[in-house]
């Protein structure tokens, strides 16, 4: 990619243009061909892309395809890269998409900063607010038709009736490329990286205490962590604890040898998700690198629901006192007990997400919450 280093053996995406033209397969061929590929989405839900587009399809209506980079995450760019580096495979991967459900309309929904680049494709440009819930496929079919883009309400599935009415599909736009890829070279080509259960290769944006911070890199699923975080230059000194998954995502140790996958990842309640690493230096606290995630992702609410108007910040104000030493007794069954309590209660997964990252730092950083409830802490400390 232009603006970011991948990972040499994996450069798949980003080896440009000069692909080809497409071949002409029909909608039902597509669906067995990324079922065959086994590829899942990449904008952090890992859903099976087969499964989306056979939902879409057995609707039997004319449907809506939303091609997705809003990429609301801060610490995520990798859809970014991806508009820059080849945006002639997401349109490629668009039609498609659009071809398996039997769509007339397509959009790009991308971030105002990245549509001058954009104009010239053959594509419906939309604007994705910079907005943390932004990326949210309820809040894409909102944007697109002209609402604010905010999380709708989840008992209404998109797939039967999303943008007008219409069945509509939300595809991540590095899942498009993907599609666009195995399109031309097949199944078998796709899985040849990646692992049997997790196959293909994912865009990781890795930034924190790394000496190239916001480099994307390109990867197969259960790369070593230390690989992933060599190719951003390597960490800038011994590392804490490392965030996978991003403010969505959870804690992990510092441990070069642990597989980036789905299955490695989920003793420690992470996933890959949108492949955003966050590297965190000896030096720094965990609890207060939570409690400004957790704080921030408070803030960046739509207001609708009552754990983002009530939980979201009374659990973020806790794990905060905990991570200033505002001790009193009870703090860590409070913050445990306000995480599981928003947790499936609004109409998006965003409290569920960020519940999940307090929680992870609870367990990650357990010594420092020992420290902090006696009035230390150790990374000031130096231990
Ligand atoms: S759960 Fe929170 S972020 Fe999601 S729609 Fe409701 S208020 Fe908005």
């Amino acid at each position: 990619m232009t603006t970011s280093s991948v990972v040499a053996s994996e450069s798949r995406l980003s080896s440009g243009s000069g692909h080809g033209p497409l071949p002409a397969l029909t909608g039902a061929e597509i669906i067995a061909m990324a079922r065959d590929a086994g590829i899942t989405g990449r904008g952090g839900a890992g859903f099976p892309v087969w499964r989306k587009l056979a939902a879409v399809a057995a609707a039997g209506r004319p449907a809506v395809v939303i091609a997705n980079a809003a990429e609301g995450e801060p610490a995520s760019g990798k859809d970014k890269a991806l508009l820059t580096a080849a945006p002639d495979l997401i349109v490629d991967g668009l039609e498609l998409v659009a071809r398996a459900v039997g769509a007339r309309t397509t959009y790009l929904y991308a971030p105002a900063g990245a549509h001058s680049s954009l104009r010239s494709l053959p594509v419906e440009l939309r604007t994705a607010p910079d907005a943390f819930v932004s990326g949210e496929e309820s809040a894409a079919v909102a944007a697109v038709t002209g609402r604010d883009a905010v999380p709708a309400d989840k008992r209404i599935r998109i797939t039967e009736s999303g943008a007008g009415g219409a069945p509509t599909l939300v595809q991540n736009v590095e899942t498009l490329a993907h599609l666009a890829l195995i399109a031309r070279y097949g199944p078998g080509w796709f899985r040849a990286a990646g692992t049997a259960d997790e196959p293909g290769t994912f865009l990781a944006t890795i930034s924190g205490a790394v000496r190239r911070p916001g480099a994307v890199v390109e990867a197969g699923y259960g790369v070593r962590l230390g690989d992933l975080i060599a190719a951003a230059g390597g960490p800038t000194g011994r590392l804490r604890a490392v965030l996978v998954g991003g403010y969505h995502g959870g804690w992990v140790p510092a441990d070069p040898d642990l597989p980036v996958s789905r299955a490695a990842m989920a003793r420690y309640g992470a996933s890959p998700g949108a492949g955003v690493v966050v590297a965190l230096p000896a030096g720094s606290c965990g609890l207060v690198e939570s409690a400004r995630i957790a704080s921030y992702l408070a803030g960046a609410v739509a207001g609708q629901c009552g754990p983002c108007v009530n939980g979201l910040p009374r659990m973020a104000q806790t794990l905060s006192d905990l991570a200033l030493r505002r001790v009193r007794p009870g703090l860590p069954a409070e913050v445990d007990r306000l995480a599981r309590l928003v947790t499936g209660r609004g109409a998006c997964r965003h409290p569920d997400g960020t519940a999940r990252l307090v929680l992870s730092a609870m367990r990650a950083f357990d010594t420092d919450v020992a420290a902090h409830l006696s009035g230390h802490c150790l990374a000031e400390e130096g231990r």
